[in-house]
């Protein structure tokens, strides 16, 4: 057993394999009873507090929870019994700026407590994650942030998201796939050497601090829930899933007692876990490319998390999880309908997570699906599927972009690693 400290630091097992919390703690019943009332900063403390208050003082944790969310997270019904919970209002418009904001916190605190050596945080990025990472770290002092993508999968406005020049923030282009990418910082981690000399730690959901910021939000969205509708009726949650990283927040939140029946999870046609879920064998591929992109994952880093919550008993697993994938076409024609029946705009990752909740919600219960990014974000898609013209954040630039590219292989990725920050 390490501290929560020395996992967020190292962000990797010493047997290769990811962290989990070895006590998982149950909040009282009696939170729920007046949690409608709270709001997310406030249901967030209490939470993190549980989780964190025997490793960090309370004020301390009041401070970054406040700090993470300087924006809102609405809940908006789109139609009967099936709400939206809005998690792309922060400053990159997309979920990941919530975990990001946090664990940079949380890893600025840590840091501060180390040596004088500066940490150096990895994370392997094959859309959002990458600029969620980037803003929620920038200027947080001693930290060296390396942001590895692959070639070809960024749109030049995500690149451009990355590029804050003289700053902590360092963009590493790869030559190879995402899962690449998720390799060479896994192998990294592996090497001993290495970590002893750099104090070294990944920003991915594979470090445990990233997903439990991720919890605050299924408390927040059952809260909101319960606000406007004190029905007693049960409670579907459902998520659009790549590593995941948000499901496993999802569960670890529903073990510490949220009251959600289960969580149906949506993949695109890079299904792995949906069929996971059908068959009962988990089966790794190469990802292939979407209009989901970000849930373009071919082996979902996050399943032992998950197989570890339930023991590998897939029994148990399959009570509480169901799984549906979509291809592209059902995707386009979702956020068409929705657009023009229900007059609400998805963007193509909450479209599989809304299709998904339909699917499999019963008579007499009620839903929450994570829209996961903005839709304008996704403008072409979204204007392809619906004719609205939106305010595109992609005509932010159209300067060269240039950041420092790499074969996949590890050992281009520690030479990086070691050298300056200011030479690479
Ligand atoms: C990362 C991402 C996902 C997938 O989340 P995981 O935690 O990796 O399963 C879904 N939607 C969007 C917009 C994302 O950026």
């Amino acid at each position: 057993m390490v501290s929560l400290g020395e996992a967020v630091m190292t962000g990797l097992a010493p047997d290769g394999g990811l962290f989990m919390p070895e006590h998982i703690p149950v909040i009282p019943r009696a939170f729920f009873n007046n949690i409608g009332e709270m709001n997310i900063r406030e249901i967030a403390y209490v939470v993190a507090d549980l989780m964190l208050g025997d490793d960090i003082d309370s004020s301390e944790i009041q401070r970054m929870v406040n700090e993470t969310f300087t924006f809102e997270v609405p809940l908006v019904e789109v139609h009967d019994s099936v709400y939206a919970l809005e998690l792309f209002h922060g400053p990159t418009h997309a979920f990941k700026d919530v975990g990001a904001r946090f664990l940079a916190r949380i890893i600025g605190h840590y840091g501060c407590m180390s040596d004088n050596r500066n940490v150096k945080v990895i994370v392997a990025t094959s859309g959002d994650s990458g600029a969620a990472v980037a803003n929620g770290f920038l200027d947080v002092p001693g930290v060296d942030v390396y942001i590895l993508y692959p070639q070809g999968c960024l749109t030049q406005l995500q690149r451009a998201g990355l590029s804050i020049s003289d700053s902590n923030i360092h963009p590493v282009e790869v030559l190879g796939t995402f899962d690449d990418c998720q390799r060479m910082v896994k192998e990294v981690f592996m090497d001993r050497d290495l970590c002893r000399e750099t104090l070294l730690t990944s920003a991915n959901s594979i470090n445990i601090c990233r997903l439990l910021p991720q919890m605050f939000y299924f408390f927040h969205g059952y809260a909101s829930l319960v606000h406007s509708d004190r029905s007693n009726r049960p409670v579907v949650m459902s998520v659009p899933c790549g590593n995941l990283g948000n499901l496993t927040a999802g569960l670890l939140a529903r073990k510490m007692g949220l009251p959600v029946d289960r969580f149906v999870i949506a993949n695109n046609r890079n299904d792995v876990t949906a069929e996971y879920l059908r068959t009962g064998l988990f089966k790794p591929t190469r990802a292939i490319r979407t209009v989901a992109c970000a849930m373009d994952v071919g082996n979902p880093s996050n399943m032992s998390r998950i197989l570890d919550l339930f023991k590998g008993d897939y029994s148990e697993i399959s009570g509480v999880l169901r799984g549906y994938s979509f291809s592209d076409m059902e995707i386009i024609n979702a956020i068409s309908e929705t657009h023009f029946s229900d007059r609400y705009l998805l963007d193509p990752h909450g479209a599989t997570a809304f299709m998904a909740l339909k699917k499999d919600l019963g008579e007499g219960e009620r839903g929450v699906f994570l829209a996961t990014a903005h839709p304008s974000k996704f403008s072409k898609v979204v204007t392809m599927a619906t004719g609205v013209k939106l305010d595109s954040m992609a005509n932010a630039t159209s300067v060269k972009i240039h950041h420092p590219r790499i074969s996949a292989s590890s050992d281009a990725l520690k030479k990086l690693l070691v050298s300056l920050p200011g030479q690479v």
